[in-house]
């Protein structure tokens, strides 16, 4: 084989930037070595081709396409470095072109055998990945017409092994990336259901902890209050947490989990009961509920909403003092019906209003050090309140409490009335 390469016409060029365009578009590794293998045959007029891949863990070729049959046996047949012609090819990193395979010793029949094609003569390159490390031999076998393969041939199956090895290599690495993806899909399932069982599964001895503590409590003097207010708090705040961790479920699944009817928010709120609160009442807070007499009707997840509404009164409780007020109100507001939860707590600086609604984060202060929690609760329920369609915001000043507003479309008559 020469080395001064010639040049190929403008024909064969333009053949192979499109076949490039084509192979780098192409990420599915067995299209695309068919697609290569077809393209080798074509352009280099020869009856059949094959690609063989070296596997870097065995260090053994394997074939990967061919333009006959493949039996299925055969796809997976190692070849040897050794002792073969495409070892050779990949060893020596260098084209080889045998006239007659017959009268070479490396030439293995069985191949041969097992396709039910006759090998005469085999133009072979190797193929090379990114970093210009061989990593495969595509071959193109027998010239049509019986002929030899020209310089030309030698060339355009060369540039179009090139070509092919890193578009291989491109196709391996998406594979690996899709499995990967799939991989961690899977882990991040398994995370989220290892969650909701953990936390659905602490609800129900912390339940009983909280009624044995709520009722010890009355029952013992005054002496004790003290101490067994502690034991609540810390299982109050436990609960909290746990159903953080429930309600993230809600906001993994996306729309798909919200099972949206048509509900009267004012009835939702009422429902709730939400002056009992045992918490505020623990904290001996007063929860004002202020609810109008007509309907507002809206379409939610019930349970899903008494989540946000739950998250929302958590926090209002948590940041309020002892003996604070907690006023809950839902209006109409135009087309929309508004629940607003005011507190007469600690309060949001303003320049945090926005912030507090991302995962994790929390109004750092010496004094807010004292209150637990992981800055879950509002970033779920804003998600939850999005995935209604709805808005969320805080309004706050510091001396006053902060005030936290639902804002969700009404459904409204046709004739626009209620
Ligand atoms: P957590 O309450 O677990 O810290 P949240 O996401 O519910 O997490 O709240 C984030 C932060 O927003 C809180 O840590 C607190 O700093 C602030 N915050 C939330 N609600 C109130 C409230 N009613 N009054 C004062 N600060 C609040």
């Amino acid at each position: 084989m020469k080395t001064q390469r010639p040049k190929l016409n403008a024909e064969r060029m333009a053949r192979l930037v499109e076949i490039s365009r084509v192979l780098n578009a192409t990420t599915n590794l067995s299209h695309l070595l068919s697609r290569i293998i077809s393209e080798a045959a074509e352009l280099t007029q020869a009856e059949a081709a094959s690609i063989l891949l070296l596997d870097p863990k065995t260090q053994q070729l394997h074939f990967k396409a061919s333009s006959n049959e493949v039996p299925p046996e055969m796809a997976d047949m190692a070849v040897s470095l050794d002792d073969s012609i495409a070892g050779a090819i990949l060893t020596q990193n260098k084209p080889m072109y045998i006239k007659d395979v017959s009268k070479d010793p490396r030439w293995n029949q069985n191949v041969d055998d097992a396709i039910a094609f006759r090998t005469r003569s085999i133009l072979g390159v190797p193929m090379h990945n990114v970093g210009q490390e061989p990593m495969g031999v595509l071959e193109a076998l027998n010239k049509r017409g019986g002929g030899d393969f020209s310089v030309q041939d030698f060339e355009t199956l060369s540039i179009l092994a090139d070509i092919a090895g890193v578009a291989v290599e491109q196709a391996r690495l998406f594979t690996e990336l899709q499995q990967a993806n799939a991989e961690l899909n899977e882990l991040d399932q398994l995370k989220t259901d290892f969650i909701a069982i953990a936390s659905h599964e602490l609800r129900t001895p912390l339940s009983v902890i909280l009624g044995y503590v709520s009722f010890l409590r009355d029952e013992a003097g005054p002496e004790m209050t003290a101490q067994f207010d502690n034991v609540l708090q810390a299982a109050v705040h436990l609960r909290t947490l746990i159903q953080d961790m429930l309600n993230l479920r809600y906001v993994d699944a996306g729309t798909t989990s919200l099972t949206r009817t048509r509900a009267d928010l004012i009835t939702l709120v009422r429902n709730m009961n939400l002056e009992r609160d045992e918490t505020a009442v623990a904290k001996e807070q007063t929860v004002h509920v202020n609810l109008p007499n007509d309907k507002l009707l809206v379409v939610v997840d019930e349970d899903v909403m008494e989540v946000i509404i739950g998250n929302l009164l958590n926090n209002a409780v948590k940041f309020t003092p002892r003996s604070g007020r907690i006023e809950i109100k839902v209006e109409r507001q135009g087309r929309e019906a508004w629940f607003r939860i005011k507190d007469s707590g600690i309060g949001v600086p303003e320049d945090q209003l926005e912030r507090i609604f991302k995962r994790f984060y929390q109004v750092e202060s010496p004094l807010r050090r004292q209150h637990e929690g992981m800055g879950l609760g509002l970033s779920i329920a804003k998600e939850l309140v999005e995935l209604h369609d709805g808005r969320i915001w805080a309004e706050s000043s510091n001396k006053e409490g902060s005030e936290f507003i639902i804002a969700l479309r009404l459904e409204l008559p046709p004739t626009g009335l209620l």
